[in-house]
């Protein structure tokens, strides 16, 4: 039995090959868990000023103390120091991770130093083993590398395998971290991070169970989160469609980011819709750990043979609007099959698809205009919709091909400072764009978020409503709405809480299964931790090098008109300069 907070921190130096627990109940009980106490373990073991690949950069793991306890509470944080935009790393996946974490006994796992070999982290309860991982090193495809671990391992069913690919081992800024083969740590270079300590996979196995006091409270609220989520037509049509329901609605907004954004509707939308995606390709869906919605969608392609007609190759592609966007409209890549193939190729090499699809986004349009030539590309003539030759392209840039493709690993912002194209280089606060540009609000949101995701603080939603409602605020009022969001969903994600179901978990709910962990807070006190945790995050930013007055974002935004109606370069200059008096004011 564990308590239903938790207290122990699971400390990893990879250099010496050695860990230790430590009890830190003062860290959960101030900040939840989560985000919360990751930004907390950041601030303690990241010295300012290192590389984000040095030995010394942690890596932080951690989960809430809604874990395991709640449905949905289902996701696990990553932070560490970003690789691409260096400075806040932050990354949140799904699968089995958290409850792995927490079963096995800890609230988190700060892993620092480097491996000399390649290595394999495997944690079974308390115990802690450094397998040798040489021959998993190189391999083409992370899927066959988990099949390996899986194989391996003990704790099957309840474990969890964090694993990176060759875009990880190769320090490609933008790696990801694949856990349970769909679910990702994608943004902002985790995967690099791993790679420069030589981890090929973190395992983690438990089977603790959670002490709860009051059960029949407990039920009652477990009973009333479950039927919402299971009910709810918000839910169901993540169930149903997933967020590739979102083509359509996208599109009628003139919001799908098509050919580098130099459109905003997309002529092959249907065939790439989530109704098209389901009738042609839907093989199954899956769910998280304890989510009864299952809102991922895997679509079966069957490739032919060559000469044997009714044989088959049929491979399994999980799919959702950010990768409809980033490897299919982005490219204007209209062929599904096409575009599941590439999404394929993506997640095999371990690299993140936003990132990687606004990279070759970007090099498809400097080719056009003769920034680079096929000189640069190893030969390749990058074209809209060929989706053959972006295949191609992910593989001279996960091998690191050649000196533009070391360049492009780097992101599209880095890029376009060595071969120009920075005004069409979709790229927020180093990071590239999510493929949700419904307005101003969006685009501050991806500028302003911690991590520069429309995650952080939905300026998407925000434009959608002021469409509905016929309604325009002012670049400040924008600013202030984006900043109040932001500072409630670092509550959400420090209870670790899938933020599809951020509308069942309503302030009177968290603080209500916070008491049923343990903990007695106000509406006041929970929303304080979220300014608190808001603060330090901007803090540990600005303290990394992240730079208000140098935040801009591409040109390439004025030119495409919104859904929300026109905007211009003073709108959102205005937005920035009072968003640096606001955020200078809450971080001092
Ligand atoms: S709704 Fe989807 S992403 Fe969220 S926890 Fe459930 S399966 Fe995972």
């Amino acid at each position: 039995m564990t308590h239903a907070y938790p207290t122990k921190v699971l400390y990893i130096d990879l250099t010496k090959k050695s860990f230790y627990i430590a009890e830190r109940p003062e860290i959960f009980a101030r900040s939840l868990g989560g985000t919360g106490a990751a930004i907390k373990l950041l601030q303690e073991t990241c010295p300012v000023g290192v590389a984000p690949c040095a030995p010394e950069a942690p890596i932080v793991f951690s989960v809430g103390p809604l874990t395991g306890l709640f449905p949905l509470a289902s996701k696990t944080v990553a932070m560490f120091k970003s690789p691409l935009t260096g400075n806040l790393g932050e990354s949140h996946a799904g699968g089995r991770a958290a409850q792995a974490i927490r079963m096995a006994g800890f609230g988190a796992i700060v892993i620092t130093g480097a491996s000399d070999l390649p290595v394999c982290v495997a944690i079974h309860g308390s115990k802690v083993y450094f397998r040798d991982a040489t021959s998993l090193w190189g391999m083409r495809s992370l899927f066959t590398a988990g099949s390996i671990i899986r194989a391996a391992e003990p704790g099957a069913g309840v474990r969890s395998i964090m694993r990176i690919g060759r875009g990880g081992e190769n320090l490609v800024s933008f790696g990801s971290v694949t856990t349970e083969t769909y679910r990702h740590f994608g943004r902002l270079g985790l995967g690099a991070v791993f790679g420069s300590k030589k981890i090929k996979a973190v395992i983690v196995s438990g089977e603790r169970s959670i002490l709860v006091e009051d059960k029949k409270k407990y039920r009652d609220l477990y009973d009333h989160i479950f039927k919402a989520a299971v009910e709810s037509p918000a839910m169901k049509k993540y169930h149903d469609l997933g967020t590739a329901g979102n083509v359509k609605t996208m599109q009628a907004l003139g919001a799908v980011p098509t050919r580098n954004l130099r459109e905003g509707r997309f002529e092959h939308a249907d065939s790439l819709s989530g109704e098209a995606l389901a009738k042609g390709y839907l093989g199954r869906r899956l769910a998280c750990a304890h989510c009864p919605v299952a809102c991922i969608h895997i679509a079966a392609v069957r490739e032919p043979y060559e000469n044997e007609p009714y044989f088959y190759k049929t491979t399994m592609v999980g799919y959702d609007w950010e990768l409809i966007y980033a490897l299919g409209t982005v490219l204007g890549i209209g062929d599904p099959e096409g575009m599941l193939l590439l999404i394929d190729a993506v997640e095999k090499a371990g690299l993140d698809a936003i990132s990687t699809g606004v990279c070759l986004a970007w090099a498809t349009e400097a080719m056009e205009r003769g920034l680079i030539s096929e000189k640069e590309t190893n030969g390749l003539h990058l074209a809209w919709g060929d989706w053959r030759t972006y295949l191609t392209a992910v593989e001279h840039l996960v091998t690191l091909a050649n000196d533009f493709y070391r360049t492009l690993a780097r992101g599209s912002a880095y890029a376009a400072s060595i071969y120009g194209g920075a005004e069409f280089a979709l790229s927020f606060g180093g990071n590239e764009m999510p493929g949700y540009p419904a307005g101003p609000a969006s685009y501050l949101g991806f500028l302003l978020g911690t991590r520069h995701s429309h995650l952080d603080n939905a300026g998407y939603s925000l434009d959608q409503t002021l469409l509905k409602e016929g309604k325009r605020l002012s670049a400040p009022h924008i600013v202030d709405e984006l900043i109040k969001e932001e500072m409630w969903r670092q509550v959400l994600t420090s209870l670790c809480i899938c933020l599809f179901a951020r509308g069942i978990y309503t302030p009177e709910v968290v603080r209500e299964t916070l008491a049923v962990a343990g903990y007695e807070f106000s509406d006041e006190d929970i929303r304080a931790i979220g300014r608190e945790i808001y603060r330090e995050k901007y803090a540990f930013k600005i303290a990394h090098g992240f730079n208000l007055d140098t935040l801009r974002p591409p040109d390439r935004i004025y030119d495409m008109p919104t859904a929300n109606g026109p905007f211009d370069r003073a709108f959102i200059e205005e937005g920035l300069r009072y968003a640096k008096e606001r955020i200078t004011a809450i971080v001092s």
